[in-house]
């Protein structure tokens, strides 16, 4: 276990002119050793139902710098499974430190062509998935089910036991990709809490409707607290960097020596500090910032140094 707090509140020195302090940063990437940040948690329930089914392999799905496959070929290894990792695109491109990660951890890797990969959700195609690699379970791209739900209440959990007594009024920040972490945080954060999730997708209007669902699935009709998705921080889209979180990316981190990365974490500090640098959001209320890991997938943006 690292001696860092894991509860990390920023000092008042000012990042591009806007000081940060009232944000604390809950640092996920110093958790979960091999498999940091919030996919380790995701995978918690997929851990435990195949543990409950007797079965020895896990298959799941992910782009050549997925973070939800290096954590899979992590936790699995871990926990004495096979792990199968269904990569989009062709074998010449499998060649990323990522896949080299997973491939250490013992991950098999299979290289699927991208009309193969747009049926990852079709019942048909995971029953295909199902036989041709039985007995397995498979789990969804980026551990988007309901047991991935549940695995994220346990944030929540952490926050408690951070230490710092939480303010009632405090904004939980949260990147989203599939919803899954934001959906377990707004079904287990006390009511007097906001969660506001920033889209790391471009035009991902479907996202609320997912949460919604995620959270029925996983047994809570209503949510515990007020959540919220904002869909004007993508940056040009998914994975992709406009020269402004460039700047805001190496500026934040000479100050607060905090490693990000441009998909999640970066878009999502980025988002806080243009809301307390427009005025929409009051530097008084205290904003709680999720950091959910991800840095692995820095070597994959040479303009990043080696933190
Ligand atoms: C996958 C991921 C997210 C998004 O999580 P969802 O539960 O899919 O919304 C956020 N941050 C990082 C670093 C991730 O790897």
């Amino acid at each position: 276990m690292t001696s860092e707090p894991l509860l990390t509140p920023l000092s008042d020195e000012p990042v591009l002119g806007v000081s940060m302090a009232g944000v604390s940063v809950l640092r996920l990437d110093l958790t979960g050793g091999l498999a940091p940040g919030n996919k380790a948690f995701k995978l918690q329930g997929s851990l435990a139902r195949a543990n409950r089914l007797g079965v020895k392999r896990l298959v799941s799905f992910g782009g050549v710098w997925s973070n939800h496959l290096h954590a899979l070929a992590a936790v699995g290894a871990q926990a004495g499974l096979e792990t199968i990792g269904l990569v989009r695109g062709e074998e010449c491109e499998l060649n990323t430190a990522m896949l080299a990660d997973a491939r250490r951890c013992g991950m098999q890797l299979v290289p699927v062509s991208r009309g193969e990969y747009r049926q990852r959700n079709t019942p048909e195609y995971i029953d295909a998935l199902q036989q041709r690699f039985a007995p397995c379970l498979v789990i969804p791209e980026g551990g988007a089910s309901a047991d991935g739900v549940e695995g994220c209440t346990a944030i929540a959990g952490l926050l408690q036991g951070a230490g710092t007594a939480l303010a009632a009024n405090t904004r939980y920040v949260v990147a989203v990709g599939t919803g899954t972490t934001l959906a377990g945080l707004a079904a287990s954060l006390p009511g007097d809490s906001e969660v506001v999730g920033i889209s790391a997708l471009k035009g991902a209007l479907d996202l609320e409707v997912r949460v919604q669902q995620a959270l029925q699935v996983h047994g809570c009709a209503t949510e515990s607290c007020k959540w919220q998705i904002l869909h004007d921080f993508h940056c040009g889209g998914f994975a992709r960097v406009s020269p402004e979180l460039r700047s805001f990316i190496r500026a934040f981190e000479s100050v607060h020596a905090i490693p990000l990365e441009p998909v999640y974490t970066g878009k999502a500090l980025f988002a806080i500090h243009q809301l307390l640098q427009r005025g929409c959001w009051c530097s008084d209320r205290p904003v709680v910032m999720i950091h959910t890991g991800g840095l692995q997938g820095r070597r994959g943006y040479p303009w990043l140094e080696h933190f």
